[in-house]
């Protein structure tokens, strides 16, 4: 089963009429899809039906299929549902898909009473499971078997010899500053257009934050603008790959070898994106990841730091644990951090990971299905693709040139919110904000943040949720409604 949203809507043939009120109960659906051992659907079950059973004296204890359905209306994975929705929609709440095999594969919902978030996070795996498990065997703190199986396990996942972990991506990105010896006097190249963490990473190791300009075919730093940049006192490059969205590493890496700069990746958006078949994190001197609630997998807040290298590694995992000293205990030659993560976090963590090529699966279908509807629209910019990377589409972007298409982004912005659609712009650029306010502009940053905006992309939207959205938009831009 590819769509992880299927899982608290589908039973066993073989259930209680107790075990589906338990899971009707859960997904607050009032329907149930039932299916065989060959996962074939073969009936249907409502709330309405099961009251029905007990009321004429069917018992909590019966089999399910005393009060099922056994016909009932599916469609196929290939009929065009706007067609029939209107038909379909006065008579039932929600309507399985399946497969040549029987198998469903997804279902059309009509309620839309609940507000489409911009993101989500999905629990439904061993996630409640595995922080029980730290609760009833006490280590809750930054001890216990999740951490180190987390971080060994995120590495073979990436493919790198070392992953630590750490209670969010910032305080990654600043233990990878501090552990290259970036330091006051210092500069770092980053991009404007990021998330203020990139930038704030380097202003707390004393250093300063040179601001970029991005390119417009991958949103990321533009590897010749960072070029002109270059100034004696420069350390290192921090590429961010935005939304999903891999930068351009053969250039940037080609421009820090010349110049003896260290690179530190910002993954924090892109979990399993991936540059000429290598998964990001991996291609610079040091990689970071975030695992907030928004994020393609997460830990609640957390942070991981990947790398090759044996002696970042070592520095690394000395400074997160105040960089006390291997064989004396409580003895601190330097200033260190406390910027564990907790055995609860990472728990949650080896769940998300037993799922994050689902998760990923999801959102490249994701991206796929509101490619089919915006790709004609010639006025529309789209979420980044090209030959040489894998975005694994952390949020699905629209850049809305006004002088193209006659409105604004803000104006579309508002009109999804009025119908209960969540969206967000894209970040300011830094060097725009008060506390890294420098008076320049840069063009492609500052149009892209003025343009740009994100819609609903979490990993278990459904089909019928992005065709609903998808269609509300091109009404707008077809008829300025
Ligand atoms: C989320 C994010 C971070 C910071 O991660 P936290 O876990 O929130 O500290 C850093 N850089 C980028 C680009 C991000 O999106």
């Amino acid at each position: 089963m590819n769509n992880i949203n299927l899982r608290d809507i589908i039973i066993k043939r073989g259930s209680s009429i107790h075990d589906a009120m338990a899971l009707i109960d859960k997904n607050a659906k009032g329907t149930l899809f039932v299916v065989g051992d060959d996962e074939r659907l073969c009936g249907v079950v409502t709330d309405g039906d099961i009251r029905r059973g007990l009321i004429k004296g069917v018992t909590l204890k019966d089999k399910l299929t005393t009060v099922m359905n056994s016909s009932f209306v599916a469609l196929k994975e290939s009929v065009a549902f706007e067609d029939i929705a209107d038909q379909l929609k006065a008579k039932y709440k929600y309507i399985p898909i399946l497969d040549g095999n029987g198998r469903i594969v997804d279902y059309y919902s009509f309620i839309f009473n609940v507000r489409i978030p911009v993101a989500k996070p999905s629990l439904s795996g061993n996630e409640a499971k595995y922080l029980m498990e730290c609760i009833a065997t006490n280590w809750i703190s930054s001890q216990g078997k999740f951490v180190e199986k987390f971080e060994s396990q995120f590495a073979e996942y990436l493919g790198v010899r070392y992953a630590l972990s750490t209670c969010n991506g910032t305080a990654a990105l600043h233990l990878a500053l501090e552990a290259l010896g970036i330091k006051e006097g210092d500069e770092v190249l980053v991009p404007a257009l990021t998330f203020i963490a990139t930038a704030n990473a380097v202003t707390y190791t004393g250093a300063k934050p040179i601001f970029c300009d991005s390119e417009l075919d991958t949103f990321n730093i533009n590897p010749r603008d960072l070029e002109k940049r270059l100034t004696e006192r420069t350390k290192a490059i921090i590429p961010v790959h935005l939304y999903g969205q891999p930068a351009k590493m053969d250039e940037i890496m080609e421009i820090a070898k010349r110049n003896d700069l260290y690179v530190i990746e910002d993954a924090a958006e892109a979990h399993g994106a991936e540059y000429k078949g290598n998964k990001v994190g991996t291609l610079g001197d040091v990689g970071i990841f975030s695992f907030y609630g928004n994020k393609i997998i997460t830990t609640g807040e957390g942070g991981m730091l990947t790398t090759n290298n044996p002696k970042t590694y070592e520095s690394v995992k000395k400074l997160r644990d105040h960089a006390m000293d291997e064989n004396k205990k409580y003895w601190h030659n330097r200033v260190g951090f406390n910027y564990r993560m907790t055995n609860l976090q990472a728990a949650v963590g080896c769940a998300q990971l037993e799922r994050i090529d689902d998760i990923i699966k999801n959102k490249m279908e994701i991206m796929k299905r509101y490619d089919k509807y915006f790709k004609e629209i010639e006025t529309l910019g789209l979420s980044p693709r090209n030959e040489f990377s894998k975005n694994v589409c952390w949020m699905y972007s629209l850049i809305i040139d006004e002088k193209k298409n006659g409105f604004t982004r803000d104006s579309l912005m508002d009109h999804l919110l009025e119908k209960n659609i969540e969206c967000r712009h894209f970040f300011y650029p830094i060097n725009e904000m008060p506390p890294y306010y420098d008076s320049q502009i840069l063009p492609n940053a500052h149009y892209l943040s003025n343009s740009g905006m994100n819609i609903p992309s979490y990993a278990t939207i459904t089909k019928e949720e992005i065709t609903n959205i998808s269609k509300i938009i091109l009404k707008f831009i077809n008829q300025g409604i």
